[in-house]
C-alpha cells in the first residue's frame, strides 16, 4: 500500500508534486531549524486516489491519519479530543502550484462545547471561526449567513447563533466529535480542489487538472490570544517595486484568515517592532534565513502567540514583473543567484506587464479618491459591479473596471475579463490585490471613499454618484481613481528590464525578428530588440484609405493592360512603404512577403457594390471558402502582374534606400502559401526576372511553410528557396482541419472547456501534430540545402513554449509582434538555458 502521510520532519521521495507548495515548504523550514508548528501532509496521490474514486479515501488512509495524529499528540503534550486544554489542528490545502485565495482551509478543528467552557475570550473567538468555516466550507452553507450574525462583543450568544445557523444549514448538530470533524475537514479540502472558482482559475493559468491538492494538518498556534498575538503575512523584498527590505502586513491579536481574506485592514508589519521587539528580530532574521536558503524572494505566513514567533508557510512570492526583475538583478549583485538563474527565474509571459500603458504625465485629470496602489497599470471603462456582468461586457470588448466591495475567488472570471479592478476594502495582500497582480492587470484596492450599492448597481466616490457603465480611470501603480477618461501611453522600459534581457541576449541561440507592417511598428520593434523583420504582410499597405481606391480600381480591371495601369499608380506607394521600413531596420534583414489574402477581401461587401459592374465582380471572386481558395502563391500565379509590380517597389526601394544611406538593406523575398515544387520554380524565375530588370541588389527568395504538403515535399520545395518560414497560423489550420476564422468561439472553446484540447493550437504550437510536420521540413529542407534559413512568423514566434519548440528544432529565428519581442528574447534564452540543464522557474504572478 503506498504511504499516504508524512510528518514535516520525515523525510520523503516526493518533492512539491506529492507534498504540495505548502507541505513541502513546512517540510523544509522543519528541516532548516525555522519556528514552525510540528504537523504532517497527507499527499497529493491521497487526494488523486480520492478524485479517482469518485470521492471514496483510499485504503488505510484514516488509518495513517491516526498513526501521525498519535505522533503529534506526543509532540505536543497535547490530546486530540480531549475535554479540556486538547490538541487543535488547521487543515489546509496546498497545491503543488500556488492558486492563491483558490481552495479551503479550516482552522480550529477539534473544538467543541466542553473545550471552551471555561469562557477564555480567545477559545470562544476560535469556536465561533470554526463552525463559521466549517459551515461554509464542509457544509456549503452561505457565508453571509455567518456574517451577518457576527457579534464580536457577545461571543457566547454568537456561538449559539452560528450553531443554530449549522442545524438550520444541514439539519444536524455541529459535530462535537474531533475526528469526525477532521476527517470531513481532509475530504472538504481535498473536494475544494475541484470548486468552480478553481477550475476558472486553473484554466486562465494553464495549470493541469489533474494535479490534486495536498492537505496539510498542522498544530494550531494561535494569534488571537490578546497583545502578545497576532497574525501576518510578510515578502522578503517588495512584491510590486523589489526594493529590498521586509514588507508586509500585520493584524494583531487575530487568525490568519482575517489578514488574507481582506475582512480586516491590517497594518504595516513594521508595527510589530512596536508591539513584539523579540518576535519582529526573530522574523527578520528568519527571511534573511529563507531567502538565502531558496536562494529567491519568499513570501511567507507567521502567527505570533503569546511572543513567540512560528512560521507557517514560506514560498517563492508572487510578483509583478518590475519586481521581478529589480530583484533578479539586485541579487545577482548580492552574489545570491548567478545571471543565468536571474534569467531562468523570470517568467516571459509576465514581461507583458511592463508593455502595458499608463497615464500620461502630461493629460489633465482630477484624482477623486486614492486607494492602495496594489497591481500596477493604467485603465479605463465603463464601471461593473459584479463579476457575471464584467465577463459578459468584456467578452464583448466593452473595456470595464469591475468594481467591488472586495472580491473573493468567486469573482475570478470578471476579473479575467475586466480592465482593471477597483476594491473599496482590503489591504496589499487581499484578494483583490494578489490575484491582480498576478494577471498584471492594474488594481486600486482599499479605496476607502468608495461606497457601494451593489445591488442598485450605484456606488458613490468620495460624494460623486456613479451608475453601472459610467468611465472612469485607475492607475494601479499610485492608488489614483478618476472620473472618466484619462489619456494613457505606452510604458518606458527600465534599467533592470534591459539588464536582464540583455544577459538573455547573450545566452540564447535563437534569433529573435518581429512582424510589422510599417516603418512605425518596424521602429518600435527595434527599439524591443527586435533583429531584423521576420514577416512583412504587404496586404495592410493595400487596405489604406488612400489606396483601396486604387487596388478596388487593379481588381475591376476588364484586362491586363487597365491592371497594370493601377497597379502602376500602387507602385510608388509601396516603395514609399518599404523604403521606410528598410531604413527603420537599417543592417538588419526585412523578410517582405507577396499579397497573400484573395482579392474579394479588398471589395465591399455585396450590398454595398456601387454598380452591377462591381455586384458582378464580387460575385465572380467569391469563394466558399476563401482561406482554402485563390489566396497566396495561386493568386500569384493566376495575376503576375501584381507580384511583378511588388517585387519591382521592394528592389527600387532597396536601391534607394542603398543610395541614400550607403548601406544595402538586406531582402527576402517570401512567397505565401506554395504546396508545390513547381509554383515556387516559377515565382522564382518571375522574381529574378524582374528584380534584374530594376537593379543590381542582392537579396533572397523564400517561401512560407505553411502546408502539409509543403513540409513533407520540403526538400523538393528547398530548392528553388533561400529561406523557409513556418506560417503557422495557416499550418495549423490545414493540419487540424481547424478554421483559423471559425474554430474559436465555436467548437474550440467547447474543447477547452471540456479538456479534449489542454491548451489553444493557435497559441501554442501543436507540437505533436503541427510540430512534427515542422520537423520533417526541417529535416528534408536541409537534406536538399544544409545552409537553409529558417524562421517562424506565425503567431506562435511569440508564445514561450512555442519558442522553446521552435529553439530545439533548431530554427535560427522566430518572428512575432513588436510587443512580444522581449518575451521572445527571454524565452529563447529559457530554452537554451533548459539544454544547457538550468530549467526556468517560474514565479511571476
Ligand atoms: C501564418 O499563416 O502563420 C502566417 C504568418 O501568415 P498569415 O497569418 O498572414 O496567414
Ligand atoms: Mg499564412
Amino acid at each position: 500500500m503506498p504511504t499516504y502521510v508524512y510528518d514535516f520532519d520525515e523525510p520523503t521521495d516526493g518533492g512539491r508534486e506529492l507534498l504540495g507548495g505548502k507541505g513541502i515548504g513546512l517540510a523544509e523550514m522543519t528541516q532548516l531549524g525555522v519556528p514552525v508548528p510540528a504537523g504532517f501532509t497527507i499527499t497529493t496521490d491521497a487526494c488523486r486516489a480520492y478524485m479517482a474514486s469518485g470521492g471514496e479515501l483510499p485504503e488505510g488512509l484514516e488509518e495513517e491519519i491516526d498513526q501521525h495524529l498519535a505522533r503529534l499528540e506526543e509532540k505536543a503534550g497535547k490530546r486530540f479530543g480531549e475535554p479540556t486544554n486538547p490538541l487543535l489542528v488547521s487543515v489546509r490545502s496546498g497545491a503543488a502550484v500556488s492558486m492563491p485565495g483558490m481552495m479551503d482551509t479550516i482552522l480550529n478543528v477539534g473544538l467543541n462545547d466542553q473545550a471552551v467552557v471555561s469562557e477564555e475570550h480567545f477559545l470562544l473567538d476560535s469556536y465561533r471561526r470554526l463552525i463559521q468555516m466549517y459551515g461554509e466550507i464542509v457544509e456549503g452553507i452561505d457565508a453571509h449567513r455567518f456574517e451577518e450574525a457576527l457579534d464580536d462583543d457577545d461571543l457566547p450568544k454568537t456561538i449559539e447563533r452560528f450553531k443554530e445557523i449549522y442545524r438550520e444549514g444541514t439539519g444536524r448538530e455541529f459535530p462535537q466529535d474531533a475526528k469526525e470533524q477532521l476527517g470531513r475537514a481532509v475530504t472538504a479540502v481535498f473536494d475544494s480542489w475541484n470548486t468552480p472558482r478553481a477550475q476558472a482559475y486553473r484554466r486562465h493559468n494553464k495549470i493541469p487538472h489533474d494535479l490534486g491538492t495536498a492537505v496539510n494538518v498542522v498544530q494550531m498556534v494561535f494569534g488571537n490570544k490578546g497583545e502578545r498575538s497576532g497574525t501576518g503575512v510578510a515578502f522578503t523584498r517588495d512584491p510590486s517595486t523589489g526594493e529590498g527590505g521586509l514588507y508586509g502586513e500585520f493584524l494583531a491579536d487575530a487568525q490568519g484568515e482575517d489578514v488574507v481574506a481582506g475582512t480586516h485592514t491590517p497594518d504595516p508589519v513594521a508595527a510589530l517592532r512596536e508591539r513584539i521587539p523579540e518576535a519582529f528580530d526573530e522574523l527578520v532574521a528568519t527571511m534573511r534565513r529563507l531567502e538565502d536558503h531558496y536562494k529567491d524572494m519568499q513570501d511567507i505566513e507567521f502567527t505570533v502567540e503569546d511572543g513567540k514567533l512560528y512560521l507557517l508557510q514560506t514560498r517563492s512570492a508572487k510578483r509583478t514583473a518590475a519586481a521581478a526583475l529589480k530583484a533578479a538583478v539586485d541579487m545577482v549583485d548580492e552574489g545570491l543567484i548567478t545571471r543565468e538563474e536571474a534569467v531562468a527565474r523570470i517568467d516571459p509571459g509576465q514581461l507583458d506587464q511592463l508593455l502595458h500603458p499608463r497615464i500620461d504625465p502630461e493629460a489633465a485629470y482630477e484624482v477623486v479618491a486614492t486607494g492602495l496602489n496594489a497591481s500596477p497599470g493604467a485603465a479605463s471603462g465603463g464601471i461593473v459591479f459584479d463579476a457575471d456582468t464584467a465577463e459578459d461586457k468584456g467578452k464583448n470588448g466593452t473595456a470595464v473596471i469591475l468594481v467591488r466591495w472586495e472580491t473573493t475567488p468567486d469573482d475570478i472570471h470578471g476579473m479575467i475579463a475586466a480592465r482593471g479592478i477597483l476594491t473599496a476594502h482590503g489591504g496589499m495582500t487581499s484578494h483583490a490585490a494578489v490575484v491582480a497582480r498576478g494577471m498584471g492587470k492594474p488594481c486600486v484596492a482599499g479605496c476607502e471613499a468608495l461606497s457601494l450599492d451593489a445591488k442598485a448597481k450605484t456606488a458613490s466616490l468620495n460624494g460623486h454618484k456613479l451608475a453601472e457603465g459610467d468611465v472612469i480611470t485607475i492607475d494601479g501603480g499610485t492608488g489614483e481613481v478618476i472620473i472618466g477618461e484619462v489619456r494613457l501611453i505606452e510604458p518606458d522600459i527600465n534599467e533592470d528590464f534591459e539588464t536582464v534581457l540583455g544577459w538573455a541576449d547573450d545566452l540564447r541561440r535563437l534569433k529573435v525578428r518581429a512582424n510589422a507592417d510599417t516603418p512605425e511598428d518596424a521602429a518600435k520593434a527595434r527599439e524591443f530588440g527586435a533583429e531584423g523583420i521576420g514577416l512583412c504582410r504587404t496586404e495592410h499597405m493595400f487596405m489604406a484609405e488612400d489606396r483601396l481606391p486604387v487596388v478596388r480600381e487593379m481588381i475591376m480591371a476588364s484586362d491586363e493592360d487597365e491592371r497594370r495601369a493601377a497597379l502602376g499608380r500602387l507602385l510608388p506607394h509601396q516603395q514609399a512603404d518599404f523604403e521606410g521600413i528598410f531604413e527603420a531596420m537599417a543592417g538588419l534583414p526585412v523578410t517582405i512577403r507577396l499579397l497573400d489574402p484573395p482579392l474579394h477581401e479588398f471589395l465591399p461587401p455585396l450590398d454595398q457594390a456601387s454598380d452591377d459592374r462591381m455586384r458582378s465582380r464580387i460575385r465572380a471572386l467569391q469563394e466558399a471558402n476563401p482561406m482554402l481558395g485563390t489566396r497566396g502563391c495561386r493568386l500569384g500565379l493566376q495575376f503576375p502582374e501584381i507580384y511583378e509590380m511588388q517585387v519591382r517597389a521592394v528592389i527600387r526601394a532597396a536601391a534607394a534606400v542603398q543610395e541614400r544611406t550607403g548601406d544595402a538593406p538586406l531582402v527576402e523575398i517570401m512567397h505565401p502559401l506554395v504546396a508545390f515544387q513547381e509554383e515556387l520554380r516559377r515565382l522564382r524565375e518571375l522574381t529574378v526576372e524582374v528584380a534584374s530588370e530594376e537593379a543590381e541588389t542582392d537579396y533572397l527568395v523564400g517561401t512560407m511553410i505553411e502546408l502539409p504538403r509543403a513540409c513533407v515535399r520540403a526538400d523538393e520545395i528547398a530548392e528553388e528557396a533561400d529561406f523557409f518560414s513556418f506560417g503557422t497560423n495557416d499550418l495549423t489550420q490545414t493540419a487540424l482541419g481547424f478554421s483559423r476564422d471559425d474554430a474559436e468561439g465555436k467548437f474550440l472553446t467547447h474543447y477547452l472547456q471540456d479538456g479534449v484540447l489542454e491548451r489553444n493550437p493557435f497559441e501554442t504550437l501543436d507540437q505533436g501534430g503541427v510540430g512534427d510536420l515542422m520537423a520533417i521540413a526541417v529535416e528534408r529542407g536541409r537534406t536538399t540545402r544544409p545552409e537553409l534559413k529558417m524562421g517562424i512568423c506565425g503567431e506562435h514566434g511569440g508564445e514561450p513554449a512555442s519558442v522553446a519548440f521552435c529553439h530545439t528544432l533548431g530554427l535560427d529565428y522566430v518572428s512575432c509582434s513588436p510587443y512580444r519581442v522581449p518575451l521572445a528574447r527571454l524565452a529563447a534564452a529559457q530554452a537554451a538555458l533548459a539544454e544547457a540543464g538550468v530549467e526556468a522557474v517560474s514565479v511571476g504572478g
